[in-house]
């Protein structure tokens, strides 16, 4: 390519577009532009003692000052040119439409770069989301850090008897025994968290770093850079924000909406509003609603699905049909 060509090896890259090849046009932004992250190296939010989600890039970085990274999902589904954006209530209402249809494209021009340190538990459920780019740490190359998740007695929650994946309701809760059984449950994590030092003295006896630390356990940290577009990070906030989602990787969640939410506040707001905070009903959630509105039935599903007839006690109970 003619740009490197121009260069000469040896010559330190400035960050600056020099020397454009004739067959290059520099077209200069037409309005001043600001720092969707404010000038900043990162923006960090801690989760736990250990953990971390921070944003390190956000594409588009620069945006024309007055306005948000929304603009770019904007003038990309306007394939516009330059800044592309009309009146602010013209945008915005662009974007709600997006939202709404599932016209998802457009989102996926705006992109962010993460880097996080969190629990291998919560990192086995994150690597799921096959749509990011990921680079993670090396326990081949790396000695893993002397860091492991450790919850508080209060926070050791009970096995939920109607939902077989989690539990919400803290253990400690059920009086002394209870009490004694989230101790008891911490205690074991620091005896696990405790096998470190074996670690440190096989990799110093000459065990390679790959095999040594297959013997720590999942409450150990690991870190990657992790880089999604914005339509499949909100998929992803939808998945892991919800209730059913465990509560450690919901953290992390919480962590990611929290640092996206300034940069993109009008697309984060038409998520809330169509995805989030929404409520899908099925047809025969739809047959259930109309039979109890013409008076003709208490409300009630016709499945013969428990599961399904619970799932919809619960959305009942959010539109106060009850
Ligand atoms: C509450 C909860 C409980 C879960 N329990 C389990 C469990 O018990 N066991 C388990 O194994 N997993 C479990 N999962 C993981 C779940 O099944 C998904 O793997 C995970 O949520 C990622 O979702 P995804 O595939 O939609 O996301 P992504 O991988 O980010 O993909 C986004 C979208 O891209 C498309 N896509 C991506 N890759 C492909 C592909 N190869 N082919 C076709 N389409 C593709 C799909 O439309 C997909 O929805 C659970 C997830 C949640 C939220």
């Amino acid at each position: 390519m003619t740009t490197t060509e121009s260069r000469p090896a040896s010559e330190p890259m400035t960050g600056k577009f020099d020397p454009p090849s004739p067959n290059v046009t520099s077209v200069p932004f037409e309005a001043p532009t600001a720092d969707v992250m404010g000038g900043a190296a990162r923006l960090e939010v801690r989760v736990g003692e250990h953990g971390f989600v921070a944003l390190v890039d956000a594409m588009p970085r620069l945006v024309p000052e007055g306005q948000t990274a929304d603009a770019a999902i904007v003038q990309a589904a306007r394939v516009s040119y330059g800044q592309g954006t009309k009146r602010v209530n013209e945008d915005r209402g662009l974007l709600r439409y997006l939202m709404r249809h599932r016209h998802t494209t457009p989102f996926e021009m705006v992109e962010f770069k993460f880097h996080m340190a969190m629990p291998i538990f919560v990192a086995r459920q994150w690597i799921r989301h096959r749509t990011a780019n990921v680079n993670e740490y090396s326990g081949r190359y790396s000695i893993i850090p002397d860091q492991f998740w450790r919850p508080t007695v209060e926070d050791v929650r009970r096995q939920s008897s109607t939902n077989r994946q989690g539990g919400e309701e803290p253990i400690a809760e059920q009086g002394i025994e209870g009490v004694q059984t989230a101790q008891q449950f911490v205690d074991y994590l620091d005896r696990a968290a405790g096998l470190y030092p074996e670690y440190e003295a096989l990799l110093g006896q000459g065990v390679s770093r790959e095999l040594a630390r297959v013997g720590l356990p999942l409450s150990a940290y690991t870190q990657w850079y992790w880089k999604c577009d914005l339509h499949n990070i909100l998929h992803f906030l939808e998945l892991r924000l919800d209730p059913h989602a465990q509560r450690e990787i919901r953290e992390y969640a919480e962590a990611m909406y929290a640092l996206v939410e300034p940069i993109v506040p009008v697309t984060m707001e038409a998520f809330r509003d169509y995805r989030l905070e929404g409520l899908n009903l099925t047809r025969l959630e739809v047959d259930a609603v109309r039979a109890k509105l013409r008076g003709d039935g208490d409300g009630s599903l016709d499945s013969k699905n428990k599961r399904e007839r619970d799932e919809w006690e619960q959305k009942r109970g959010r539109l106060g049909l009850d």
